[in-house]
């Protein structure tokens, strides 16, 4: 049986996926651990342990004490929080990489999972159903970070055949945790914005369209790449994964249906510049015909099912 440890566990990724691993691998196989000691009460299914991915020593211990097969890592800074402070972005999202994939070219665990981001891709990348590979030159340092992670987690494999797994993953949207800083947050904001009745202030522009996820969608891609067979997965790199896209003003149009009097204004700030440098729709072939990659979720779907569980 696996034994899986997941980094940044507490996230907007992290607490859903978690509860996912533990509802497929058992719970007493899980151990979820977090830099924010809050994050805690999160994991009352599981073990959860304070867990900084630069200390490396403490990763170690925790592996050997559990027997860890697997490490989902998902702690990283994102990238409109990243752009405060670049050089720790760069420290956090590559040191703790490094780290991973080292303990598995140790022998010390079996298998990586590690999320990339449509941030790799930058303003020179064709925008419309961008390609597996095609021109990559992002803008900022955690997409730069992401790509530059790619590359490692190809190295490592090529190298010294690790097992490490990846996705990049289009902007999530959940509703069980807050958004975590990232440039498609508006998209997860909205939703409280509109059943609390506020008037909602969009920091991109009306017509600013962007790959957009569900977060069931997400968990689902996470673990069927993950259950692949090895020899399945030609992309060491990260895979293009794709679901839907939409602007801030289509998924507003969608919300009236429910809240005719809902209000949004739009004043762009510096995450519209990072917005316009990335795809508008991405082209993932490849995870469709090497692991079977579909999704469940458009926005009209995924816009049901978010306020059907709010509302509750
Ligand atoms: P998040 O910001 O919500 O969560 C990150 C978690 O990492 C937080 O709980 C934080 O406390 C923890 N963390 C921060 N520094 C840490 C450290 N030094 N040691 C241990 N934990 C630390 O992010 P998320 O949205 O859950 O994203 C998870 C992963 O998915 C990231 O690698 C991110 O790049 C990737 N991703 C997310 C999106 C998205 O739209 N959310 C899109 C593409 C890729």
């Amino acid at each position: 049986m696996e034994k899986i440890l997941v980094t940044g566990a507490g996230g907007q990724l992290g607490s859903e996926l978690t509860a996912a691993l533990a509802a497929t691998y058992g719970n007493d196989n899980v151990i979820a651990t977090d830099i924010n000691e809050a994050a805690k009460s999160k994991f009352d299914y599981c073990v959860f342990e304070v867990l900084d991915v630069l200390d490396n020593a403490r990763l170690e211990a925790l592996v050997e004490k559990y027997q860890v097969s697997q490490v989902y890592h998902l702690a990283a800074i994102l990238s409109a929080v990243g752009e405060k402070n670049p050089l720790f972005t760069w420290k956090l999202n590559m040191d703790s990489l490094l780290n991973v994939l080292e303990l598995a070219k140790a022998g010390k665990i079996q298998q990586i999972y590690w999320p990339s981001s449509i941030a790799v891709f930058g303003k020179s990348t064709p925008r419309d159903n961008t390609p597996q590979d095609c021109v990559m030159d992002p803008t900022t340092v955690y997409g730069i970070s992401k790509l530059a992670g790619e590359r490692w987690c190809a190295y490592y494999f090529e190298k010294y055949g690790v097992d490490v797994r990846s996705l990049r993953y289009p902007g999530l949207i959940g509703y069980k945790s807050a958004a975590g800083g990232g440039t498609t947050d508006y998209a997860v904001d909205i939703f409280r914005a509109a059943i609390e009745g506020e008037t909602f202030e969009c920091f991109l522009k009306e017509d600013m369209y962007l790959p957009m996820m569900y977060m069931p969608d997400a968990i689902k891609a996470t673990l069927d790449i993950m259950k692949a067979p090895k020899e399945d997965i030609s992309i060491r790199s990260s895979y293009n994964v794709s679901a839907m896209s939409f602007s801030p003003s289509e998924i507003y149009a969608e919300l009236l249906k429910y809240y005719p009097d809902f209000k949004i204004n739009y004043n762009p700030d510096f995450r519209q510049e990072i917005a316009a440098s990335w795809p508008d729709s991405i082209d993932d072939t490849h995870a469709r015909l090497d692991w079977n990659w579909k999704q469940e979720y458009n926005l009209e779907k995924m816009a049901k099912d978010i306020l059907d569980h709010l509302a509750k």
